[in-house]
């Protein structure tokens, strides 16, 4: 091929790539300052659908994951379950890693700028609504990560609080349809009430996956994707995650997630007995100071 006909050919390719339809997005309509709710969501919605800080985070958890991969997978004795959910001879058994769904392989933003925007909290069927949609997309460099890991023989669970049967056919139809490796069975996807393992923590699912396969990794956004027990107060949390403090960025690798999470309800779960303090005061009084 002659120089000009490659150069030409990489201008009509640019100029196809440059007329390729850009993903719809709706933005909210313009209103005037004093109408924009004072919703706490706003900030961390915002964070994450737009700062460079929140991808360069992301992007970064999953190079690092990636790369403590090859030194998990040469190592037979390196198991990422908690001592008490691994099975005796996990050692032989072959390799996966177990991976929540919201907010650590997709993104789920769109559903929390809704309810700015409508000035609103979580409720159920908005969430139904939303996963129904099956329009999460895949995190920056989340689809990349769990091709990759894939490609090396190791299974991806996706083990998510989504629940079973209502949740289950779009959300592994969203996951399949954005590429993540999904079985045809589905079967490495355990959402919340599979009949395989149905307690409502991760736990069981994790032992369930512990049964067949060394964990090399666990990614999440939320404390309770890597230790049952997280739903108690900020002090407990501490405790709970404290004699694992050398596993983050080694075996488990957390997602930043300022929106949503268990984190929240510690705080109102610290709040004073009896006391009136709504859900925003319990925050309010819970800052430090100095
Ligand atoms: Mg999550």
């Amino acid at each position: 091929m002659t120089v000009l006909r490659r150069t030409l050919l990489t201008a009509m390719l640019a100029l196809l790539v440059g007329c390729a339809p850009a993903p719809t997005r709706t933005a909210v309509p313009a209103a005037p300052a004093a109408a924009v709710p004072a919703h706490d969501n706003l900030n961390a919605t915002i964070w994450m659908q737009t700062a460079a800080e929140y991808e360069a985070i992301v992007r970064g958890v999953y190079t690092s994951a990636l790369a403590q991969l090859d030194t998990a997978l040469a190592d037979p004795g390196w198991n990422a379950l908690p001592e008490f959910e691994r099975s005796e001879g996990f050692e032989t058994l072959p390799p996966a890693i177990v991976v929540d769904a919201d907010e650590t392989m997709i993104d789920n933003s769109p559903f929390q700028a809704r309810g700015v925007r409508d000035n609103v909290g979580y409720s159920r069927e908005r969430w139904l609504a939303w996963v129904n949609e099956r329009r999460a997309a895949a995190l920056p460099g989340a689809l990349e990560f769990a091709r990759e890991v894939a490609k090396r023989g190791v299974t991806v669970y996706f083990v998510t609080n989504r629940e079973t049967p209502d949740e289950a056919e779009s959300t592994v139809a969203n996951l399949r349809a954005l590429g993540f490796p999904i079985a045809a069975d589905n079967a490495n996807v355990l959402l919340r009430g599979d009949a395989r393992a149905p307690g409502r923590d991760k736990g069981e699912r994790r032992r369930w996956i512990g049964a067949r396969h060394r964990v090399l990794l666990m990614l999440g956004d939320n404390l309770g994707d890597f230790l049952d027990g997280a739903s108690v107060s900020v002090e407990a949390r501490q405790a709970l995650m404290a004699p694992y403090a050398g596993w983050w960025g080694a075996r488990w690798f957390m997602l930043p997630n300022p929106s949503y999470g268990s984190w929240e309800s510690a705080i109102q779960t610290g709040c004073p007995q009896g006391s009136e303090l709504d859900g925003r005061a319990c925050k309010y009084q819970r800052m430090r100071l100095n």
